[in-house]
């Protein structure tokens, strides 16, 4: 004599659905197999509260239970009382058993999975990094395979159930006395196999496209630097959400400046002069020419510091300053005439006993004449 459902799983007539679940939940941690070992009667027990369950969960077998009793169920579809092994009971109820025992990985089709990021790289000019602009890309991407419209299946034929798993996507494996669902490695967890691919995707069920997409650079980037733009990666599977993409910058060297994070440096180069004698110059910047006073006696390689002419600052804003460096040229081709005036330049320098150089050597020799004195 079979006992009744709802008295098997302790619940009343006009139990809900999430009673139902709650109770077979309950005894199914109770009389499982891992916690049980070798006990029959438990083994029973969880076999009985599995049949239970899947007559109770489902309205349609439940509403004829409840109108005939267990003979109303015989002939009905899939014979319910007849579980050949622990397997099917599993497989019926792996949504349950894998909440509440944490077994192995889900089927693997129903798991949203998020899109995987994209790299791009972005070569910009160093006028473009510092002003900032707009710029269109194309990346390849992942993309609905329009002929078989994702299925990876050639139109016109079926999947088919993947016979080392019949359909369930997992496989169980024994692992002492647990039981442990594995994704199956025949069909990855699908559940079924594609015998005929699609012919233009071959079966992924994506194609790769080009998609383009506008970037937007804030003015101020520097190379090593990365934007990232929110869902354009590759799209998500089963629901999931897409990757995002990431733009690596790289700014291509300038062949008048260099920049240090947001100071620009450049190198101007004077006549030896205009050093001497002081000058007003013009120096290139990225606002147009800047007129730049030399005054009298600037030394070669000294650093004038022009304000708020240096690149954006991304987060603190306001500009860096641009460093203009001065480089006095040395003439190397002198006119005789040129080359009369320098040495009469020379001669007067040396009547002022002035110059360094003079003044050097004479320092020079008071030095060793003190220090060898009486040798
Ligand atoms: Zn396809
Ligand atoms: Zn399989």
């Amino acid at each position: 004599m079979k006992r009744d459902y709802y008295d098997i799983l302790g619940v009343s007539r006009n139990a809900t659905q999430e009673e139902i679940k709650s109770a077979y939940r309950r005894l199914a941690l109770k009389y499982h197999p891992d916690r049980n070992p070798g006990d029959k009667e438990a083994e029973e027990k969880f076999k009985e509260a599995a049949e239970a369950y899947e007559v109770l969960r489902d309205p349609e077998k439940r509403a004829i239970y409840d109108q005939y009793g267990h003979a109303g169920l015989e002939g009905y579809g899939r014979p319910s009382t007849h579980f050949r092994d622990f397997d099917d009971i599993f497989s019926t109820f792996s949504e349950i058993f894998d909440e509440f025992f944490g077994f192995g990985p889900r089927r693997k089709g129903y798991v949203p999975e998020a899109g995987a990021d994209l790299r791009y790289q972005l070569e910009l000019s160093f006028e473009e990094a510092i002003s900032g602009t707009e710029k269109w890309i194309e990346i390849p991407k992942k993309a609905t395979c329009p002929f078989c419209d994702g299925s990876g299946i050639q139109p016109g034929y079926q999947p088919e159930i993947c016979p080392s798993c019949q359909g369930r996507g997992q496989v169980y494996r024994s692992h002492g006395f647990l039981r442990i669902a594995t994704t199956c490695p025949r069909c990855q967890g699908e559940g079924y196999i594609i015998t005929h691919p699609c012919n233009k995707c071959q079966g992924k069920g994506w194609v790769k496209e080009k998609k383009k997409v506008k970037v937007v650079v804030p003015p101020g980037v520097d190379t090593g630097m990365s934007l990232r733009i929110q869902g354009e990666g590759e799209p998500g599977l089963h629901g999931g959400p897409p990757g995002n993409l990431y733009i690596f910058i790289r700014v291509k060297p300038h062949p008048f400046f260099t920049r240090k994070g947001d100071d620009i440096f450049c190198e101007i180069p004077i006549s030896f002069v205009q050093s001497a004698l002081g000058d007003e110059i013009e120096v290139p910047t990225l606002k147009g020419p800047q007129k730049l006073k030399i005054p009298p006696g600037t030394q070669p390689g000294h650093t004038f510091r022009l304000k708020h002419l240096g690149a954006p600052r991304l987060e603190r804003g306001g500009r860096g300053d641009q460093i203009v460096k001065i480089i006095v040229k040395v003439p190397t081709d002198l006119t005789p005439q040129q080359r009369m005036l320098l040495e009469e330049f020379e001669r007067i320098e040396r009547e002022k006993k002035s110059t360094p150089y003079k003044r050097f050597w004479e320092r020079m020799k008071d030095y060793f004449s003190s220090k060898f004195q009486g040798v």
